[in-house]
């Protein structure tokens, strides 16, 4: 018999998210995910999908997973360290070193357990962690997994990362010190000081770790932030993901060689669980030598994302600060914002909102994500919705 603690667990639990308005609702995408997508058989302008690039529908792609199909099945049959390292694994590894500008890459099944696995298997319980306070949700993970004292430090505050550094330092507590960030940040769309962060780790000795699942192929004219800062050689730690620009699944490391033979022996999904299919792996690599052969995609998507964000600051929206495509429109309370979403999605844009607590209370706001694969017409079309529905809820 089922176990009445979980029943009476569950129920009201989910019965108290739902009344909180904190309970979300999955909405099915019925075909795949480009820039118009059909839910409920409605269609709608897509500004919520991370492919920013378009590359999750693209042909080339397509085509190279086909290939893979047939020549090497649909999947990798192992774990990495038993047989599961296929030569299209590698393949992707060597071009994502390329890509990155670095010794090696390992790559994983997603960003979220690369994450996981990475942190963990570089951090131990005599390890500190400093750690940007808005860091996505799969670090934070990794760093409690890893047992490490976290500190969490204000957001993007150098004041408080160098006082911080200084106070674990000097404290004499710690093996090793690590400074984590995302390298974009996908709220607000804000860029990493980078720079800034190096040069305190740099004082202190720390181990610098950057996520930059948004800002490969976005930043820098598609390399990403440490490339574009010019400081592959002085992050340790280059974490991507290969499931936003790049289109596909799969998340990675690039770094020194040390690190990914560390990687390879002591990240736990890389030895317990099975390698990313075939046609994921030749897919990833192929987007990544698109977007090493050309900056076109890229630059449209900036195009596309400076318009949209140009149409909108043009109505009277707060869009925030965003460095990148991404263009939050801030609403405030949290029930407005989801009212707006709604009327967003009932005249055919489907634009998330995002409230507390993923953001704090009064910040609520929708946030668009435009992509390469956007045509004028259809932000025309988001931007005149945005118009309607900003003047029937009296934001304008
Ligand atoms: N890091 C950041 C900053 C992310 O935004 C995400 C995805 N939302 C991940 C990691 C996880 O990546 P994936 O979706 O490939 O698991």
């Amino acid at each position: 018999m089922a176990s009445k603690t979980l029943d009476t667990f569950l129920n009201e639990n989910i019965k108290d998210l739902k009344e909180r308005g904190l309970y979300n609702e999955i909405d099915p995408v019925q075909g795949p995910n480009g820039p118009k997508i059909k839910i409920d058989g409605k269609t709608l302008i897509n500004l919520s999908s991370n492919n920013y690039l378009g590359l999750a529908t693209d042909d080339r792609l397509k085509e190279a997973a086909k290939q893979a199909v047939d020549s090497h099945g649909v999947g990798a049959g192992a774990v990495r360290t038993i047989n599961g390292t296929l030569d299209l694994h590698i393949d992707l590894e060597k071009k994502l070193a390329e890509f990155k500008g670095t010794e090696a890459a390992i790559s994983y099944q997603s960003g979220f357990n690369c994450n996981m696995a990475a942190i963990s298997a570089v951090m131990d319980k005599n390890d500190a962690i400093l750690s940007d306070e808005l860091n996505h949700a799969s670090i934070i993970d990794g760093c409690r997994l890893s047992k490490a004292k976290i500190i969490r430090v204000n957001h993007s505050d150098m004041e408080d990362l160098r006082s911080k550094a200084k106070e674990a330092v000097e404290s004499g507590q710690y093996n090793k010190i690590m400074v984590i960030t995302d390298g974009v940040f996908s709220m607000d769309g804000d860029v990493a000081k980078l720079p800034e962060i190096v040069e305190i780790a740099e004082e202190f000795d720390l181990i610098t770790y950057v996520d930059d699942a948004h800002g490969s192929g976005v930043f820098g004219k598609g390399a990403g932030t440490v490339k574009h800062f010019g400081l592959q050689d002085k992050v340790d730690f280059q974490m991507g993901t290969l499931s936003k620009a790049i289109g596909v699944i799969g998340g990675y490391v690039a770094g020194k060689e040390n690190l990914i033979d560390w990687l390879k022996v002591r990240s736990r999904p890389f030895l317990f669980s099975t390698a990313v299919s075939p046609a994921d792996a030749i897919a990833s690599t192929k987007a990544i030598e698109i977007l090493m052969e050309s900056t076109d995609l890229n630059e449209k998507l900036w195009e596309n994302g400076n318009y949209l964000k140009e149409g909108l600051k043009k109505l009277g929206f707060d869009i925030g600060n965003s460095d990148t495509p991404i263009t939050p429109c801030m609403i405030g309370g949290e029930s407005d914002t989801q009212k707006f979403s709604k009327r967003l999605y009932e005249e055919g844009v489907y634009a998330k909102s995002i409230v507390f607590p993923t953001v704090p209370r009064g910040t609520g706001r929708v946030r668009n994500m435009p992509s390469a694969a956007h045509t004028k017409e259809m932000l025309d079309e988001a931007i005149a919705v945005y118009e309607k529905v900003g003047k029937e809820m009296g934001l304008l």
